[in-house]
């Protein structure tokens, strides 16, 4: 399921660009980690037999291909266009995360490290990279902010009953940023022996085109199934962006194909004319954060300011470089969605298709509400449910009441 023939897109550049964003910018000593990663990394992805240890272990633990569902009641409610949710919900751990990382700690192995580390917001890369490393036997450490351990106190108590051990990182602002430096601090100090899995489409390269790479298994089976059920590509893909490596996982199968419309749903919070948002695309600046550079949220002065979501996994001031590149071309849209649509698509499509989506996926789902009032009546509407809402459930009743 791993596609390696030519695209006419080729980016990033060797120096890890996508246009002027991406790079990578960090000092000299830990450009040589990143370019023996690089290097190991390239010849991996060439070598059939780690393919095939990859795609074993997403079909036999993780459940892969998960399906692409033809959600009919949902097609039925908006009256026009067919709309079909890729099931990464389905996948062991609950989200189109275990793909990512199932490919890195595989990596890990093989470039001999012992130990994995990983950052963590939510929890919810924590517990996949926990999970990996168990199934693999590497050792796990995973950084937290202090402050998040003590809001998502479940998927510490999982990462633990998981054998990770989990540093508490009690700096900044004791979130996910400060979890990033910490973890980077560690790899920098041990890269001998540890491997940093990272979460998402972010980071100096070359981490934004190896989550790519593992991501995309997801557009390759959408365009598999897609030409399977309906004999054609699809008109729309849709997916929710935080770093984006869900979206660019589903999107990249599609990138020279010019008729699909890709669409990246972000966190526009209570909404982006307000300090409360993450739509990084929206409303952010150029600059450099955590080693690339590509847009981020800033405050009145100038520097990297807070993001805000009402869910964890989308609550980040920046994007991937790649979608800072597609939105400035225009291959792809980005559209912010506020925390009021997401909660309600939340509960609609619960209510309508049986399947609680994570409130990250809802903020795709919600986009529904206008899409498909434009939409052609033979419209294919493919939307990547990028995770299941277990999770956000308790939390999003209150507010629904
Ligand atoms: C982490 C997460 C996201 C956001 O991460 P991306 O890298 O943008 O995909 C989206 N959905 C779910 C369910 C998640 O757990």
């Amino acid at each position: 399921m791993f596609v390696k023939k030519l695209k006419k897109y080729n980016l990033p550049d060797k120096d890890g660009f996508f246009g002027e964003f991406g790079g990578a910018f960090v000092p000299e000593n830990f450009k040589k980690v990143l370019k023996r990663l690089d290097d190991e990394f390239e010849k991996a992805k060439n070598d059939d037999s780690f393919l095939k240890e990859v795609y074993d272990l997403l079909k036999d633990y993780s459940g892969r291909p998960t399906p692409l569902y033809f959600a009919k009641n949902l097609t039925e409610y908006y009256g026009k266009g067919k709309i079909y949710l890729k099931r990464e919900d389905l996948n062991h751990t609950g989200a189109h995360k275990i793909n990512n990382v199932i490919g890195q700690a595989l990596l890990a192995k093989r470039m001999g490290a012992k130990k994995i580390i990983a950052e963590t917001g939510a929890g919810q890369h924590g517990v996949a990279s926990a999970t990996a490393a168990t199934l693999l036997g590497l050792e796990c450490d995973v950084f937290m902010g202090e402050k998040d351990i003590k809001r998502q106190h479940l998927n510490v108590e999982r990462m633990k009953l998981l054998g990770a051990k989990v540093h508490s990182v009690d700096t900044g602002t004791k979130t996910l940023s400060d979890a990033c430096d910490a973890a980077i601090d560690y790899w920098l100090r041990h890269s001998d022996e540890v491997f940093y899995v990272l979460g998402s489409a972010v980071g100096p390269h070359p981490y934004p085109k190896m989550v790519r790479f593992f991501q995309s298994v997801i557009g390759n089976e959408i365009k598999h199934q897609c030409l399977e059920k309906e004999g054609r590509l699809p008109d729309y893909v849709l997916a929710c962006i935080g770093g984006g490596s869900n979206a660019i996982g589903a999107f990249y199968a599609f990138i020279d194909d010019s008729q699909v419309n890709l669409i990246g749903l972000e966190a526009a919070g209570e909404g982006v004319d307000t300090e409360k948002t993450a739509a990084s695309l929206a409303k952010g600046k150029k600059m450099i954060l955590h080693g690339k550079r590509q847009y981020v949220l800033c405050d009145k002065n100038g520097n990297v300011g807070e993001s805000y979501s009402i869910s964890a996994g989308l609550d980040y001031p920046g994007c991937g470089p790649e979608h800072c590149y597609l939105h400035d071309t225009g291959r792809a849209k980005y559209i912010p969605v506020t925390d009021e649509e997401a909660v309600q698509a939340f509960a609609r499509l619960s209510r309508i298709e049986g399947i609680i989506p994570a409130i990250e996926s809802a903020h795709a789902v919600a986009y529904l509400e206008k899409l498909m009032s434009q939409t052609n009546e033979n419209d294919i509407v493919v939307i990547n449910l990028s995770g299941r809402g277990d999770k956000d459930t308790e939390r999003l009743l209150q507010l629904l009441v």
